[in-house]
């Protein structure tokens, strides 16, 4: 029985699956709920092929970034729908326009995160824009960007960047026609706490849901805001569910490291060595830029780094305001450019408790709402209402009384 790579170093890019050509690996899902390679030994010939082509084995060529920028998308819409500045969206138009194809992670029917392919540019807003963080279901679309690259169609492959370490390592050549675009990545969380999670909110709010956007900029950029969209069980009447970062439970466990995939504890690929053409990710380092847009803290700053002479060519038509930064801030201003978030203790005693816990105590015992600090927030660019709610939260009022107060404000703003 081969072992591909490391237990606990497998990131689940599943390089190897898309790899054999005996159809002999599949997935099957581990205790965190996170996706494993699993050999069928009645299929395999024992060739070796996805110990190859594992990037933890062998890792592929990468390029030190050449140039750190921030800024954001010149169309106020696709910045606003974005989750950083809109980078994403700004570099994967010049592969449309030629009539390309953009793949990248959507939220299925079920609300799954999975890689898709897109060949519009409304495809690619209505499905593709916005961090979902969860790990995606990556499928065999190594083999299907092969197979578009080969008809010689213009690709974008985006993703984690182990993922398009992966996806090298399964083309084994590189192609003119190829662009990749990865994230600055702290890590991808379990998508068995996802489903629990969606489950909880769906209880607890009485809501089917319809949509999940991670995060939600109607308010804020700074403040992850997750909202949820569906409508009340057994009636049609619509119905929201927003929790700030500091609240919502899911973003709360996400932030205090609690159900990464523990690959991520000892990821390989938080270095100014990249694999993709561009690497994008938030510009934490928003302060120095009130200078230049005094709505950033709403809409949104990209860190955009260019990693190689494609990258490089293609700069200048990109339809976005852009500031060249150094290499030094931004690896200032995004921990993960440097080093892995470590395993905590806490980690361990959450997934022990997992197991036999059912999942409303789980919040209550790891992901409550954290006590806000005057520290914290009130040195945040906030609207006055912000404010208002920061200090109520501070003050710890029950759930109801500020849900009450947080709608009076809202229909106040209209
Ligand atoms: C799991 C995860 C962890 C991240 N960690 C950090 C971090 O530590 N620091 C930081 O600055 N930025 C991080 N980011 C990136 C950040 O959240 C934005 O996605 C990024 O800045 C792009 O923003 P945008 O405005 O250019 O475009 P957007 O439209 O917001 O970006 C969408 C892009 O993200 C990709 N994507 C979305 N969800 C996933 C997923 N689950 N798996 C793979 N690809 C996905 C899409 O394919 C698309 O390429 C992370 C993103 C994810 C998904
Ligand atoms: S050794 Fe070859 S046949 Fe066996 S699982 Fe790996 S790639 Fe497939
Ligand atoms: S190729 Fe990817 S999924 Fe397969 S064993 Fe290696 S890290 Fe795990
Ligand atoms: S943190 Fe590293 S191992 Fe984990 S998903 Fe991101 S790139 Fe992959």
């Amino acid at each position: 029985m081969i072992d591909i790579c490391e237990y606990s170093q497998c990131t689940g890019c599943m390089a190897c699956l898309n790899s054999c050509s005996h159809s002999a690996i599949n997935i099957e899902f581990d205790d965190e709920g996170f996706e494993r390679p699993h050999i069928n030994q009645d299929l395999c010939v024992d060739c070796g092929l996805c110990v190859q082509v594992c990037p933890i084995n062998h890792p592929p060529k990468a390029n030190e970034a050449k140039k750190a920028f921030s800024g954001w998308s010149q169309n106020e819409t696709v910045r606003i729908l974005s989750s950083s500045g809109g980078a994403f969206t700004e570099i994967s138009r010049h592969v449309l326009r030629d009539g390309g194809v953009v793949f990248g992670c959507a939220l299925n029917d079920k609300l799954q995160a999975q890689h898709i392919y897109v060949e519009t540019l409304d495809g690619l807003t209505e499905k593709l824009s916005g961090s979902k963080y969860v790990q995606s279901h990556i499928g065999e679309t190594y083999k299907l960007a092969k197979a578009f690259l080969q008809q010689g169609r213009k690709v974008l492959f985006s993703g984690t960047p182990c993922q398009i370490a992966g996806l090298k390592n399964v083309l084994r050549k590189e192609y003119d026609n190829l662009l990749t675009v990865d994230l600055i990545c702290h890590g991808v969380p379990s998508p068995k706490v996802f489903e629990d999670y969606k489950k909880y909110i769906q209880q607890r709010e009485n809501m089917e849901l319809t949509s999940v956007k991670f995060r939600c900029k109607k308010s804020s950029w700074i403040f992850f805001n997750m909202t949820c969209t569906g409508h009340i069980e057994k009636t049609a009447s619509p119905k929201l569910y927003e929790g700030y970062y500091y609240e919502d439970p899911y973003i709360r466990g996400f932030l205090r490291d609690y159900f990464l995939r523990p690959s991520c504890h000892h990821c390989h690929f938080t270095s100014t060595k990249r694999y993709s053409d561009f690497t994008i990710a938030d510009w934490w380092g928003y302060q120095k830029s009130s200078a230049i847009d005094k709505d950033f803290a709403y809409k949104g700053v990209s860190l955009l780094l260019v990693n190689t002479d494609k990258a490089l060519k293609l700069l200048p038509h990109l339809k976005m305001y852009l500031r060249e930064r150094t290499m030094e801030d931004a690896k200032r201003t995004n921990i993960s450019l440097s080093h892995p978030f470590p395993f905590t203790t806490k980690r361990d005693s959450f997934w022990k408790d997992y197991k036999t816990i059912p999942f409303d105590k789980m919040v209550e015992k790891y992901m409550m709402p954290e006590k806000v600090t005057w520290d914290v927030n009130l040195r945040q660019h906030h609207k006055n209402t912000d404010y208002l709610l920061i200090i109520i939260r501070f003050l710890m009022l029950p759930q109801r009384i500020y849900n009450k107060i947080s709608k009076l404000l809202a229909r106040h703003e209209k």
